[in-house]
């Protein structure tokens, strides 16, 4: 079966009795126990499992070509949950311009727990080996980089790792599997923010990981999911299976559009540098072909001119949402650095723009007219 197919049949029949073609929200927090006792594997209590959560466990787990995964109330609850199964002293190498809140759960979280963790650029193997040491457990990956659209190597990255004994975790947020499919390039975790393209609608939060194997870690990561307690709710679940059905077309359109606007808003005079992996002009463009069959909907720019510039352009907009964020259908836009705050790298003048599915020539008019 095709990624389109996978998305629109996976999981539906789980949990789901009455063979309802769309299975039904079950909110039901308690499950009852067979008159001859329990056994392990059936439902018992919502946060520990319950159908519509692993209908969406099962969906995600097709779509990105693992054995399994787990569902969370959040992207950042995912992180978390990982960097939880891991011990006090333990390393772990992260990118320097990793997603904001992820640096920050890390920086007032997890290294006051004792966690050690380097942030470095990404963008090449050798910086990546030096920064190994013997408590190194897990390299994280975020390709393309939030909001400078760097590009990292899954392939080279995941191949050191597993020569020392490390694994590697990839955010997929971004490119979906859709687009990316890092299990099959050589990671061994996937890490989603289901808030974004998975709802695709700016109405869910929810973040998800995806492992290659049901081993010993995953175990551990399950204890965090059912004990760390930090798991969506039925109606979630119920909303994000739903969305995924549409993902694949979805993204073929966020795709095509984003293209396009980065092919012409890479011509605009007040246009400095324009960050778009799809585009000859990015450096990693063609390490972007060797692992992406599509570049996403994501677009950084920097404008020719001051921060304040930068704000008040995307003040002009008319169609394109002034919001974080991104992956609705609705396009948003915001001056990143605002965002993001102290201890982020992201330059003064950098606009992000999440395009949408309007159509493209409104898009373009509302960005020519912001831009005056
Ligand atoms: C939004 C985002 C997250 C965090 O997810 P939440 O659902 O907001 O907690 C993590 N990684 C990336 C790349 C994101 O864009």
């Amino acid at each position: 079966m095709r990624f389109e197919t996978k998305a629109i049949h996976s999981g539906l029949s789980i949990g789901n009795p009455s063979k309802s073609v769309i299975p039904p929200i079950s909110p039901s927090t308690i499950f009852e126990i067979d008159a001859d006792g329990r056994r392990e594997e059936d439902l018992h209590y919502s946060r520990l499992a319950n159908p519509n959560r692993l209908q969406f466990e099962h969906l995600i787990a097709t779509l990105e070509g693992g054995e399994v995964a787990a569902a969370f109330s959040s992207g950042i609850a995912a992180a978390s949950a990982l960097l939880q199964t891991l011990k006090p002293g333990d390393h772990v190498i992260v990118p320097e311009d990793v997603y904001a809140g992820n640096r920050k759960m890390i920086t007032d979280i997890m290294l006051g727990w004792g966690l050690e963790a380097d942030f470095i650029h990404m963008g090449s193997l050798e910086r990546i080996e030096s920064c190994i040491r013997p408590e190194t457990k897990l390299i994280w990956v975020e390709t393309p980089s939030n909001p400078l659209m760097r590009i990292s190597d899954i392939r080279g990255i995941s191949t050191l790792a597993k020569s020392k004994g490390i694994r590697t975790v990839v955010d997929n947020t971004w490119p979906t599997p859709v687009n990316q499919l890092p299990l099959a390039l050589g990671a061994d975790l996937v890490l989603h923010s289901t808030s974004k393209y998975f709802g695709g609608h700016s109405d869910i939060l929810g973040g998800a990981l995806v492992a290659k194997t049901n081993d010993e870690w995953w175990s551990r990561i399950e204890i965090v999911q059912k004990m760390g307690g930090a798991v969506p709710s039925p109606y979630d679940c119920w909303m994000l299976s739903r969305s995924t059905r549409t993902l694949a077309y979805r993204m073929k359109g966020h795709n095509e559009h984003a293209q396009k606007i980065a092919e012409e808003l890479e011509k605009h005079p007040k246009v400095k540098e324009l960050y778009y992996p799809g585009l000859p002009s990015h450096p990693d463009f063609e390490l972007a072909k060797s692992q992406m069959t599509g570049f996403g909907g994501m677009i950084s720019f920097l404008i020719d001119g001051s921060p304040k510039d930068a704000i008040k352009i995307v003040g002009n907009s008319k169609i394109i949402k002034r919001a974080t964020s991104l992956g609705g259908v609705e396009s948003t836009w915001e001056h990143r650095l605002s965002s993001e705050g102290e201890g982020s790298i992201t330059p003064k003048t950098l606009i992000r723009l999440s395009v949408g599915l309007e159509h493209p020539n409104d898009l373009l008019e509302d960005l020519m007219n912001a831009l005056g």
